[in-house]
């Protein structure tokens, strides 16, 4: 089994952790913002220094290529640069770092292979800055439009569009650059877990067989604004105690059903919103995700029999989007596994909660991803952490897995 150098990806991921150092052990690095420029000049700079091609396509996506001994489709492997608003160390650029690390081994150890080795580096892929999220992926993979994207005006800065930070940032190539699906031969994805699971379970390397499906909906209470010391209780048409009702409801309902189901009553909003009045108007979130479509529709069907009317309120339901289950490459994910288990290390097969770039190229290409523990499953802030040992492990199961995929692709 070939193996990557402990002290060489710590560095990496020591030197990439200053672009965007928020002083707390996290970072701020929005996509294509000045911090996020500065990782790119880096990663395109140690990729040259190992003899890589680079290009960059449209949605200034950076492909690293070295070549390989023979003219076959290039395989894949890459992430993301960009974080969210005092994000952490790993999401993304761990799948960035793991990639170039594979890299430096195959070429410092003169380590034969017939397909080209792309490390890629995809635009925005949190949606932090420019929504949304997975916005150069969804374009490649035909999930959005691209004017759309272009049109996309910055959160933090107004009249800033996507278009202006792709045609500043210098990155910006042509479209004929884009990965082509005939010329690709597959892509693995590394990235941190985001979630306790493997950390709790005392797992080394997580197998991702796929990304959860998904649905979201709206409900919305309608009851009467009324004077907060004149009306007697049994006289109101409370909507924010409706709305207590139908998140009491959803516990009571979804919990019945299977254990790894999730769900997140997590935006609500009321009006007036005035603590003298009565709410007339409350509106709420569910989003709740699964890998099996059959407890999915489970959770539609408990959304369906939620009453249409209670504490005197109107309940409204709407489906605002959903997404069907995402299943992996079995030719990959088995050669994952085997990569995980050649090397000894403990393992969980598992499906992603999160969204992930791999998911959108799935549609495309041959996919599937490897998580490393996210210690405590903290993700999205500064106390993202994954030990250097798990995320070694990580990259070891990469390169041998790209690596199989050379020789079996
Ligand atoms: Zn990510």
């Amino acid at each position: 089994m070939y193996k990557c150098d402990l002290d060489r990806l710590s560095e990496k991921i020591k030197t990439f952790s200053k672009f965007g150092d928020t002083g707390n052990g996290g970072i701020t690095r929005l996509s294509l913002s000045d911090e996020a420029l500065a990782a790119r000049e880096e990663f395109c700079e140690r990729l040259k220094k190992l003899g890589a091609n680079i290009v960059t396509d449209d949605m200034a996506n950076i492909y690293a290529t070295i070549p390989g001994s023979e003219n076959l489709p290039a395989i894949l492997s890459g992430s993301h640069l960009d974080s969210v608003r005092q994000g952490g160390n790993y999401d993304g650029v761990l799948g960035v770092l793991s990639a170039m690390e594979a890299v430096e081994t195959i070429v410092t150890d003169k380590i034969p292979h017939r397909h080209p080795i792309t490390v890629a580096v995809w635009t925005n892929e949190e949606g932090a800055r420019f929504e949304p999220a997975m916005m150069s992926s969804g374009v490649l993979c035909g999930k959005f439009k691209k004017e759309d994207m272009l049109n996309s005006e910055a959160k933090d800065i107004p009249g800033y569009y996507f278009k202006d930070a792709l045609q500043k940032s210098g990155y910006k190539g042509s479209e004929e650059n884009r990965m082509n699906p005939e010329k690709t031969a597959g892509l693995v994805e590394l990235h941190a877990e985001q979630g306790p699971v493997l950390d709790a379970e005392n797992k080394e390397v997580g197998i991702v067989e796929g990304v959860c499906g998904m649905v979201n909906y709206e409900f919305t209470m309608r009851g009467q604004a009324d004077h907060a010391g004149t009306f007697p209780m049994k006289y109101r048409k409370d909507a924010l105690y409706a709305c207590a009702k139908v998140i009491d409801y959803l516990h009571e309902n979804l919990d019945k059903l299977d254990e790894e189901l999730v769900y997140t009553t997590g935006k609500i909003s009321a009006h007036p919103n005035i603590h003298t009045i009565i709410p007339d108007e409350v509106k709420l979130t569910l989003d709740s995700r699964h890998k099996d479509p059959k407890v999915m529709e489970q959770v539609v069907e408990v959304i369906k029999n939620l009453p249409e009317s209670l504490e005197k309120c109107t309940v409204e339901k709407k489906e605002a989007w959903a997404r069907d289950t995402v299943y992996f490459n079995k030719k990959l994910v088995g050669f994952v596994e085997d990569s995980v288990k050649e090397l000894g290390y403990t393992y969980k097969k598992m499906y992603s909660g999160a969204g992930h770039d791999a998911q959108y190229m799935c549609d495309a290409i041959p996919t599937t991803m490897i998580f490393v523990p996210s210690v405590e499953g903290h993700s999205h802030c500064e106390l993202e952490y994954s030990t250097p040992e798990n995320c070694l492990k990580g990259a070891n199961v990469l390169l041998n897995t790209l690596l199989k995929m050379d020789e079996e692709l």
